[in-house]
């Protein structure tokens, strides 16, 4: 067994001659270690400071308003409303919503009603079991993104059915703390919400801000270095949370809806990089279920953002918007894309 809790990129982040000064949060929210860091803009010195206070708000807050471990947050009141329509704060509705769009575009490949089934194989609660193929099936009728009903504020779930929505929360947190960083005029960040790393405006001395990707088959070394600007990176890996079973294989937290087990198509990870960043954390996660050819076929249709794939046989796939900067820094065999 092990969880992870180093985040699925590390940061690489040089040390310029003369910058504006720089602030940082560390914080512990939707059970990952979280760092921010902003660096004060043109209007002075308590812009990044008062930044990052409120997106560190703002984080804590929509934990309270998403965690299915808290009995009293929208979604956990939801799940547990037999099929009643419930009204939702914005937040949870925006980010069903953007589920909903994705779901429909990935042929179910994400689907937040997978919750039951990532429980039962005890992701939620830590005490991990293979459950019986039985056992499956049955949480499996329950399982289907159009047994979401959404209507102006209000979201109902067929009985039985419940969500989490833990593939795409953190992407979404990340879109708005950088919302709240612009309007305090931050125009140079980088956040790392464990696995999901935003990068606002440059680095303070003008070059672009460095993103490592994890090698999946070690965690103490990276793959290689992307080079982005206004971005989010957001990472989804067999390797981030996983046990080994009695029968002494690995099973990870990403499950595929279709059978209710955790994917297996030879994909190991998946690097999304676009401008939005609810949909780079719903697509790091779906295109994972989908494997390797079902996403290039999703790229090659949607193309509004790129996209990194590692595979079990550490082949590295890069899309053309980001191959040139992209920059190797390991054994494995590169090809783009396009
Ligand atoms: P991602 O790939 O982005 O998401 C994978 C997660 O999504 C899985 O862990 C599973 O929950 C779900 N999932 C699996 N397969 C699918 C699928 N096909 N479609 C849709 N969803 C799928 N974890 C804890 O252990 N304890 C906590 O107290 C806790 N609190 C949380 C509170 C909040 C508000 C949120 C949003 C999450 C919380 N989490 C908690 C979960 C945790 O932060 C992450 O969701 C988890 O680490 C996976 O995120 P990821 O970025 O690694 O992977
Ligand atoms: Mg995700």
């Amino acid at each position: 067994m092990k969880k992870a809790v180093f985040a699925a990129a590390l940061l690489l982040c040089g040390c310029a001659a003369k910058t504006p000064e720089k602030h940082t949060r560390e914080l512990f929210a939707m059970d990952t270690y979280m760092s921010l860091t902003a660096y004060d803009g043109e209007s002075g010195s308590e812009s990044a400071e008062a930044a990052l206070s409120e997106a560190v708000d703002f984080i804590n807050a929509l934990e309270r308003e998403l965690s299915v471990t808290l009995s009293e947050s929208d979604i956990s009141v939801l799940n547990s409303a037999s099929g009643e329509r419930i009204t939702v704060g914005s937040d949870a509705l925006s980010i069903i919503s953007t589920s909903l769009e994705i779901s429909s575009q990935t042929d179910g490949a994400l689907d937040i009603t997978v919750y039951p089934l990532v429980r039962e194989w005890g992701f939620t609660t830590g005490e991990y079991r293979i459950p019986e193929d039985e056992v499956l099936q049955d949480l499996l009728q329950n399982v289907g993104y159009g047994r979401i009903s959404v209507e102006g504020q209000t979201v109902a779930l067929a009985e039985g059915t419940e969500i989490d929505l833990g593939a795409l929360a953190k992407g979404y947190a990340g879109s708005r703390a950088v919302e709240i960083l612009r309007v305090h005029g931050v125009t140079s960040a980088i956040l790392d919400l464990g696995g999901n790393v935003c990068a606002v405006g440059k680095k303070p001395d003008g070059t672009a801000w460095r993103v490592a990707v994890a090698d999946p088959d070690n965690s103490s070394e990276y793959l290689g270095i992307l080079d982005v600007e206004d971005k989010f990176v957001v990472t989804s890996g067999k390797y981030e949370r996983y046990f080994t079973g009695d029968d002494g294989k690995r099973y990870h937290h990403i499950i595929d809806p279709k059978t209710g087990k955790p994917s297996e198509n030879g994909l190991n990870a998946v690097t999304v990089i676009g401008t939005d960043g609810t949909k780079c954390d719903a697509l790091s996660t779906a295109l994972l279920v989908m494997g390797e050819e079902r996403a290039v076929q999703y790229w090659r249709e949607y193309g509004d953002f790129d996209m990194l794939l590692v595979t079990d046989d550490r082949r590295l796939l890069v899309t053309d918007g980001i191959s040139d900067g992209f920059r190797l820094t390991s054994d494995c065999q590169v090809s783009v894309i396009e």
